[in-house]
């Protein structure tokens, strides 16, 4: 179990940490006369165990200088839409009044129109010694980076904060849970070291923060819906009602350990159930709330059996996914998928369809099935799907759509465009499951050949699925 107290944030275990979790994205030197250390805040959208910023910070105190946190949002990365902006605009909010409360400065900038404010990154790191961001796989952010990282003229490191045990540990691509748990447990404790953060030695003045590239957000004035509104971003994807921010985290992990952990196993299985598992995945996505503080709340509120429970989620099959963004680039393409895979695909493409849809019939629920109908509703609208019926759901797209390649495309694209928690390494790992990744090969059946097949038939048999479907997509209900 990790230490009762604190360590420094200037101790032996913060560097071994970032050493492994950090990454070199070009080889120039820190800039001499730079007027402060850069942290690019891209997907850790929280101030503490965030391992870029205890970087920065530590960068900042070698080099007697302020440190700068940036955050910014565009209109331009794919699916953006009222959904994502909000949640992220809403947790800005909490963090801006969380900075200045603990001593730190940081800013927003939102780009609401493609010719406003380009490049604000690019002008902020002229005047930086060091350019600190998020390592992260998905979500147009390593591209970003790299793109970044090549313009600008001082050195840029990103640092990964997404997972309890450092990504960088595995340097290869794992092939299932079976392979990476036992890699990973021995790791977890060590891991779950509580540090101290603190801000940076050097405190940033006012006047460097006014003086600073672009227009920050007033955010004690900040009208989140008006400013979504003046973005010029997908307005038919509307905000979720689900409360954004750290404080609206916490509050859920607390809940959730007092009254669902002790029946984890149980309850996790039924879609009618809402507070049956975490529903943490938005948080975890958008780092509002890090994994390592969910697993630490998990242990200490117990009972074992079913913190192990939770942990093969939150631990094993959320770094299993990491690791395959990470460490697999074609991760949004059937390339990704294992021989056997393409084998079957191969044997069984021609095979006549149950039903086919079009990506716009799939959008819209207009299938014939109520119960898929449903899961879509339940994404479109909430921004968020049960487990079990993501599986379902996924399945279906891969034996309804015209072709497994756009099977996967659409699927990917639904998730992604609807979910609060897509975009994410989750993301592609669960649709990607859905196809066989991670799994091994099962009996054969018409379109899915060895794919494990999922069928809307047996889920009623498990699950009152009438009273899901009566929920979602009531005017399906016969
Ligand atoms: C087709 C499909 C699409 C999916 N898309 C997403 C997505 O966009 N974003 C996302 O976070 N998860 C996705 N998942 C994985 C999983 O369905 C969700 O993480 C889970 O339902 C979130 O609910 P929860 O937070 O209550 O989970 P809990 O059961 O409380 O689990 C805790 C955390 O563990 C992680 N986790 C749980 N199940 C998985 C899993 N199967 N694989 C990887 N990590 C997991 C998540 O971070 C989750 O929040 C997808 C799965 C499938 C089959």
């Amino acid at each position: 179990m990790p230490t009762p107290s604190p360590l420094p944030i200037d101790g032996p275990y913060v560097r071994a940490q970032i050493s492994r979790r950090g990454v070199r994205l070009n080889d120039l030197k820190t800039r001499q006369g730079g007027e402060y250390v850069l942290y690019w805040m891209q997907s850790t959208h929280r101030l503490d165990e965030n391992w870029a910023l205890r970087f920065a910070t530590l960068q900042a105190d070698r080099l007697g200088l302020p440190l700068v946190i940036h955050q910014g949002l565009d209109p331009t990365y794919p699916h953006a839409n009222d959904r994502i902006h909000s949640f992220i605009l809403e947790n800005a909010r909490e963090l801006a009044g969380r900075a200045e409360r603990t001593g730190l400065s940081y800013r927003f900038v939102l780009r609401h129109e493609r010719a406003e404010n380009p490049r604000v990154v690019d002008a902020l790191a002229a005047r930086a010694a060091l350019v600190v961001t998020d390592l992260y796989p998905t979500a147009g952010i390593a591209e970003r980076n790299a793109r970044v990282a090549a313009r600008i003229t001082c050195r840029m490191v990103a640092v990964e904060s997404h997972g309890i045990v450092p990504a960088g540990l595995f340097e290869k691509e794992e092939y299932a849970a079976r392979t990476i748990r036992p890699r990973l447990l021995p790791w977890l404790d060590h891991a779950l070291q509580v540090v101290e953060d603190r801000p940076p030695r050097v405190a940033t003045s006012r006047g460097l923060m006014d003086s600073l590239p672009g227009t920050p957000l007033d955010m004690t004035a900040l009208d989140v819906a008006r400013e979504v509104a003046r973005c010029d971003i997908d307005h038919t994807v509307p905000a979720v009602a689900l409360r954004s921010g750290q404080d609206a985290a916490r509050a859920r992990l607390d809940a959730f350990c007092r009254d669902t952990l002790p029946h984890y196993s149980s309850r996790r299985v039924d879609p009618n159930d809402d507070l049956g598992s975490s529903r943490l995945s938005p948080y975890l996505h958008f780092g509002q709330i890090s994994a390592a503080t969910v697993a630490r709340r998990a242990l200490e509120a117990g009972p074992r059996d079913q913190a192990d429970a939770f942990l093969n989620e939150l631990v094993v099959w959320r770094e299993l996914a990491m690791n395959f963004c990470l460490r697999n680039p074609r991760f949004a393409s059937l390339d990704a998928l294992p021989p056997w895979v393409h084998k079957t695909m191969a044997e069984h493409a021609a095979d006549p369809r149950e039903a086919t849809y079009s990506l716009a019939q799939f959008e819209a629920a207009a299938t014939h099935e109520p119960l898929w109908n449903a899961a879509q509703e339940e994404l479109r609208q909430t921004g968020v799907m049960h487990n079990v019926v993501r599986m379902l759901w996924g399945k279906h797209l891969l034996a309804w759509s015209p072709t497994y390649a756009q099977g996967l495309a659409w699927a990917i694209h639904l998730n992604n465009k609807y979910g609060i928690d897509g975009r994410d390494p989750c993301s592609y790992a669960g649709v990607q499951w859905c196809f066989g990744k991670f799994d091994r090969p099962f009996y054969t059946r018409p379109v899915f050949g060895v794919i494990r097949p999922m069928s809307l038939a047996r889920a009623r048999d498990k699950w009152d699925a009438q009273r899901y479907i009566a929920r979602w997509a009531p005017a399906s209900v016969s």
